[in-house]
């Protein structure tokens, strides 16, 4: 017998008949004399549909009201999930997230665990209930309802996982398991049978969203096994674990994109000490996370700074840098919201060189321009137009030798 916990996540609830099927799984495991802790998303679209009627009153919407609106999305699955166990014979109580006594940072709309206390959820597994947690929430030491970011079911799964030391923590999604990049973007990508932490981590903050980047991180740090796999079918899926040595034997073991993000470029920058201090403060100031940098020096001791934002973020990081790029001096401000990031990912990369140079003698082969670059100990990103993210995911896939590895590597 195993404590274990299932994630679902909105496709997986997106309707009465698919919370059945959560229903008959969540009781063959229970059956089998498990103890199964459910953390649920809300239905597919609600979140958003709920965000949309908050932006329908304002741009600006109370970030504390609006944490309570979004947190009825999860509400609304746990309490059927709830009604259809009892239904079928089997004992459940749902709890929210300040019931599981998920405790977080005053973070509306972001906020971090910062402990939870378990007892209640143990003493209803003593009692042989199905213990169902609405994801995504928790409260603050005030009592404020809070939510976790986007995709935070995630989180609060891993992190009751690693408060409850479940055996392990499935996440089940539309996909049935991490593939070496976006499913539904590359035909010939392939199920990973294993993936190391680090590399998820990559992979998802690179755009993989199949996993929350904080999830991940929570994972590692407390070393939850993750199993990511499909609530639509039987067969195992991916593994999420610490790094073996077996694990090395791809260099790239996946690829990542994301449209998530908008270019800034102050052109004719004074090249002086202080200039990248005034540009940067009022950034971080407004709390937008700046995610790659270049400048370039010219011989004039004027310099061009380029940088990206969340694109959620470009409209108010545009108009700060107006007011910037007059204080201190620029020619310009331009902005470009159509670019993607494409980044390679492997731990392999550690001990193998010549992955960049493949990868950009790969977009150059495809005439694709690339217009930043960063890298790591085990990725490398390059900012490309947006148009050509579907291409050069396919060629660097294959590049890299991913279309022709077995499935289930
Ligand atoms: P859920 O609602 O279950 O949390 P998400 O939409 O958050 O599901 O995550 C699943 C999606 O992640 C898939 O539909 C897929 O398009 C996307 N995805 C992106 N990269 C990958 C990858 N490398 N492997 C698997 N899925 C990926
Ligand atoms: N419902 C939330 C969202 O759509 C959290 C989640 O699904 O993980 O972002
Ligand atoms: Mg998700």
């Amino acid at each position: 017998m195993a404590l274990i916990l299932q994630k679902y996540g909105g496709t997986s609830v997106a309707n009465i008949e698919r919370i059945r099927k959560v229903a008959e799984r969540v009781i063959r495991v229970h059956t089998a004399g498990n103890d199964v802790v459910v953390v649920l998303s809300a239905m597919a679209g609600v979140t958003d549909g709920l965000i949309q009627l908050a932006y329908q009153i304002t741009n600006d919407p109370n970030r504390r009201e609006l944490d309570v609106l979004l947190a009825t999305g999860e509400q609304t699955t746990v309490s059927l999930l709830c009604i259809m166990l009892e239904s079928m014979g089997c004992p459940a109580i749902s709890l929210l997230g300040y019931q599981a006594e998920i405790v977080t940072n005053t973070a509306f709309g972001r906020a971090r665990i910062v402990g939870i206390h378990a007892d209640r959820i143990k003493e209803l597994l003593g009692q042989r209930k199905i213990v169902a947690v609405a994801g995504f929430q928790g409260r603050d030491e005030q009592g404020n309802i809070t939510t976790l970011g986007r995709g935070g079911s995630d989180i609060s799964a891993v992190a009751l996982a690693a408060a409850l030391k479940a055996y392990v923590c499935e996440i089940y999604t539309d996909v049935d398991g991490v593939y070496t990049t976006d499913p539904n973007l590359c035909k010939n990508a392939k199920k990973l049978q294993k993936i190391s932490y680090d590399e998820m981590l990559e992979m998802a903050s690179l755009g993989a969203n199949v996993l929350q980047i904080r999830a991940v991180e929570f994972a590692k740090k407390f070393n939850v096994p993750i199993h990511v796999r499909s609530s639509f079918m039987e067969e195992e899926g991916t593994m999420v674990v610490e790094e073996e040595e077996d694990m090395e034997r791809l260099v790239v073991s996946g690829v990542a994109y994301s449209k998530d993000e908008a270019r800034i470029t102050l052109t004719r920058v004074p090249d002086q000490p202080g200039v990248a201090s005034k540009i940067f403060t009022p950034i971080a100031e407004a709390g937008i996370v700046v995610d790659m940098i270049i400048q370039n020096t010219r011989k004039s001791g004027l310099t061009d700074l380029t940088f990206t934002v969340p694109k959620s973020d470009y409209p108010r990081a545009m108009a700060i840098q107006k007011e910037v790029a007059e204080s201190i001096g620029a020619e310009q401000v331009l902005g470009d919201e159509y670019i993607a990031k494409v980044s390679v990912i492997g731990v392999g990369m550690r001990s193998h060189s010549g992955v960049a140079c493949k990868m950009f003698t790969t977009l150059a082969r495809e005439n694709i321009n690339i217009m930043l670059i960063s890298t790591s100990e085990i990725k490398i990103s390059c900012v490309i137009e947006e148009k050509y993210t579907e291409l050069a995911v396919r060629v660097l896939h294959n590049a890299f030798g991913l279309d022709s590895i077995s499935e289930n590597f």
